[in-house]
């Protein structure tokens, strides 16, 4: 009896470190960027469906709003490239149970595509390697080859070209989350223009960082985060200076909008401070709502 249903979860990532080298004549920008999973989860289930029904798809859980319920989902366009490329008649319906909050610069779609692979390759018994996934993620978005790995990982070229770091220890974070998203083309191009007349510098892996997490030294981690993106994030949402303004000031060992925003993430010494920063920044008020989280998780895993 084949498998007919298979549910694959899968994280959200912050990144600890992104560089952004020069604006390149393709438009795109060279990046390096230390990657983390952490355990906020979204759920992929794909489940067969009678012959000739196409493929369906339905948002659920807390995240739904931005979320494209049709074609321009990533998970499809996952389905629609891997049924190329294994000539395979797919028909299925997928339901993402979703809880990475939307537009916010934690690779939330690039996750579900990054499920929807292992899902098909599952169903579809098509035993690929770990190669060929990232090659067919990296087709899909320049974050869906680490949401397959997860743990912590560098990415240099556009983010996809993945060397394992060497990160020891359990990292806390809070996350201030905003209602609304940013854009992550709008947020490059903010950057742009607020760095156009500067000499940009290819970008490099920041040493201090990596001794960091070799050493599992919150401390040293908090104070080495680092994202070229955050100048252009504040500038198109001011308030987001204020929200990292009230994490610093409760004691966070470090903060930063993660990668294109409007998250910003706080390293947090244990879970306790993490309690006490999530109550400070809620009743704050500049926040929208508060998460907590721990990091590294594995990347995209079947659950049954
Ligand atoms: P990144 O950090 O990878 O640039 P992000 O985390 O800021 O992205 P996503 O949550 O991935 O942003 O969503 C960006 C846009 O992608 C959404 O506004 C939505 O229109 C579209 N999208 C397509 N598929 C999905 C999906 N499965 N989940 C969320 N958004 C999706």
């Amino acid at each position: 009896m084949p498998v007919k249903k298979v549910t694959v979860r899968v994280p959200a990532k912050i990144n600890l470190q992104l560089s952004v080298g020069p604006r390149e004549s393709d438009g795109y920008h060279n990046l390096v960027t230390v990657f983390q999973a952490i355990s906020i989860f979204d759920e992929v289930t794909v489940e067969f469906t009678p012959a000739n029904s196409g493929v369906s798809i339905s948002i659920t859980g807390d995240q739904t709003h931005g979320v494209p319920a049709d074609a321009n989902n990533l998970a499809i366009k996952a389905v629609e490239l891997m049924a190329k490329e294994y000539d395979l008649e797919v028909d299925a319906h997928i339901e993402i149970k979703k809880a990475i909050p939307v537009a916010g610069g934690m690779a939330g779609g690039s996750a579900d595509a990054a499920a929807t692979i292992v899902a098909i390759d599952y169903l579809y018994s098509l035993g690929m390697s770990r190669e060929e996934m990232t090659e067919i993620a990296s087709q899909l978005g320049s974050d869906v080859p680490f949401m397959l790995s997860g743990g912590t990982a560098i990415g240099t070229g556009h983010g996809e070209q993945l060397t394992a770091a060497l990160s020891r220890g359990t990292y806390h974070w809070v996350l201030a989350l905003s209602t609304v998203g940013l854009s992550t083309p709008a947020v490059y191009t903010e950057c742009d223009r607020l760095r156009s007349g500067s000499e940009i510098a290819e970008p490099q892996t920041n040493e201090q960082l990596m001794q960091a997490l070799l050493a599992a030294d919150p401390k040293a981690v908090g104070a080495n985060l680092v994202n070229d993106l955050q100048a252009a994030a504040c500038s198109l949402r001011p308030a987001l200076r204020l929200v990292l303004d009230v994490g610093q000031e409760y004691g966070a060992l470090g903060a930063l909008v993660s990668g294109s925003g409007p998250t910003v993430a706080f390293l947090v010494s244990d879970e306790e401070a993490g309690l006490d920063l999530a109550v400070a920044l809620t009743a704050s008020g500049v926040v929208g709502s508060v998460a907590r989280a721990y990091g590294p998780v594995h990347g995209a895993k079947i659950l049954n």
